[in-house]
């Protein structure tokens, strides 16, 4: 390695220690970190916006690097991290602590790694000659639903010159991930009426009803499984739906007068949730609430949606993609956890990909690590990505 590579190596190796030292678990707030990248950053003389929530505790951070007025691209990164509360952990999860060429830390893979890289090479990047911007994107709230970059992704669409590319660096072992599934998921609440259980046939029991409309979600389930859509790339080809939590019922001799479950879609990124979840709510409330309701009219379901983020389709047909391939020329298929690659497609209309060090295996995990040569692999990628950035 030559010398200026070595010194970039280390200079994300030490953001990443001061990354990794903030406790950004997603319930806390994440403006240590949020203020401490904003500090870094004026010191270069790069200007940050922040977007925070209506509790002011969290924020996205955006900071443009390069000329306005030109289409650029966006490195975007969450600052949030998964809780480390396992009891396994060797290391203290908040301490970056380096053993045998891997660094292990919560968040050193999902996905502070990437941006650790992108913020080691701000020195460099300030006194390149760049013809068009690089948009560096940090947001809050993706571990739980990828509920807080939109406010940035509007932000961005809204520009006069939006960026023409995204690149997500949720860990892919720096492989091009071209396509990711979206979520919805749903809260139902069934109401029935409670009596004495020899008097069933005089109530309506909540907990029957709720498995009928489960049975039909299974169906729904059953008939994505043997009809489609399918697209091969995706380990399972094709949309995923499932009753995944229920409660209900207060005695063994009591008609259960309430019962609640929640339920998930996990779609291809063309098939059309919403449409499907108001299907499945227009048949339950058309027969299931019609016969309780025609029983005792105060009974019935009710739906909530607990969140959704939409899934991230095929962009290697925009032109902007030829920057990527140039320096990865494989595409490597197509993933079904969860990116904000989604919401940069479909809600801020920016082709996006998933590209970044460290491997999804380790995300999550009590003892999470990055391999060093991941954090070089990144760095070469976001050089070569910066070299185009000049020459273009
Ligand atoms: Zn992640």
């Amino acid at each position: 390695m030559s010398k200026t590579n070595m010194s970039r190596l280390h200079s994300a190796i030490d953001m990443l220690g001061k990354l990794v030292a903030f406790d950004t678990t997603s319930k806390n707030s994440n403006l240590g970190l949020i203020h401490f990248v904003r500090d870094y950053l004026a010191e270069y003389g790069i200007e940050s916006t922040l977007f925070h929530d209506e509790t002011g505790e969290k924020a996205n951070l955006l900071a443009t690097i390069g000329p306005k007025g030109v289409p650029g691209i966006a490195l975007s990164g969450h600052t949030d991290v998964v809780p480390a509360l396992e009891t396994t952990w060797v290391s203290p999860a908040f301490e970056l602590t380096e053993r045998d060429g891997k660094l292990f830390g919560r968040g050193a893979a999902d996905m502070k790694g990437f941006s650790a890289c992108v913020l080691a090479l701000i020195p460099d990047l300030v006194k390149r000659d760049l013809t068009m911007p690089f948009h560096l994107c940090l947001s809050y709230d993706e571990e739980v639903g990828c509920i807080g970059v939109g406010s940035m992704v509007d932000h961005l669409a809204a520009m006069d010159t939006p960026p023409r590319l995204a690149v997500i660096g949720e860990p892919t072992d720096m492989k091009v991930i071209n396509g990711q599934k979206g979520k919805y998921s749903m809260r139902v609440g069934v109401t029935g009426t409670a009596g004495h259980s020899s008097f069933a046939p005089n109530h309506v029991n909540a907990i029957e009803y709720a498995t009928r409309a489960i049975n039909l979600i299974a169906e729904k389930a059953r008939h994505f499984e043997e009809n489609g859509p399918f697209d091969e790339d995706f380990t399972v080809p094709h949309s995923t739906m499932l009753t995944t939590t229920i409660g209900g019922g207060t005695a063994t001799n009591v008609t259960p007068d309430y019962c609640e479950f929640t339920f998930e879609i996990r779609h291809l990124p063309e098939h059309d949730a919403e449409a499907v979840i108001a299907e499945i709510r227009d048949t339950v409330m058309a027969t299931l609430d019609a016969e309780m309701k025609a029983k005792a009219p105060e009974t019935g379901f009710s739906w909530e949606k607990i969140f959704s983020y939409p899934g991230m389709g095929d962009c290697t047909d925009a032109p902007a993609f030829e920057l990527v391939r140039n320096i990865i020329p494989d595409v490597s298929g197509k993933v079904s956890y969860g990116s904000e690659g989604g919401v940069f497609e479909k809600q801020g209309n920016i082709p996006s990909i998933i590209c970044g060090p460290g491997s999804i295996k380790q995300a999550h995990t009590p003892n999470e690590f990055i391999e060093i040569s991941q954090l070089e692999e990144c760095l070469e990628f976001l050089e070569a990505l910066t070299d185009q950035a000049v020459a273009a």
